[in-house]
């Protein structure tokens, strides 16, 4: 899928701290995996930088995890060491997961 395509799909997004969209310009793409996009964006209006996690299918966004650390990010980052079996494990666990990574982690 085209960069260009998640940037804009992307871009519907709100700060999570101040409910400013993002820019197009604004959004990185850090790296992909298969439906899995990995970005970050920073915010014009309030300049909180903000992580995200995008499962996105035929140009449509699935699901959408933000506020995620970069400790939390980089273990999504490095999944392309999984098995398709594992990748499909994170596809079901990101689909039903709430969004509250603090407290999955704690
Ligand atoms: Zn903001």
């Amino acid at each position: 899928m085209e960069e260009g395509v998640i940037k804009k799909l992307m871009a519907s997004v709100k700060c999570g701290v101040c409910g400013q969209r993002y820019e197009v310009d604004n959004i990185s793409i850090l790296s992909h995996h298969e439906d899995l996009w990995f970005l970050s964006a920073s915010c014009v209006a309030c300049d909180t930088q903000c992580l995200m996690v995008a499962i996105i299918k035929k140009d449509k966004v699935v699901k959408v995890i933000t506020d995620l650390t970069e400790a939390e990010l980089d273990k999504f980052r490095h999944m392309d060491k999984l098995t398709a079996d594992e990748m499909l494990d994170m596809h079901n666990f990101l689909k039903d997961f709430n969004g509250d990574f603090s407290q999955l982690f704690s």
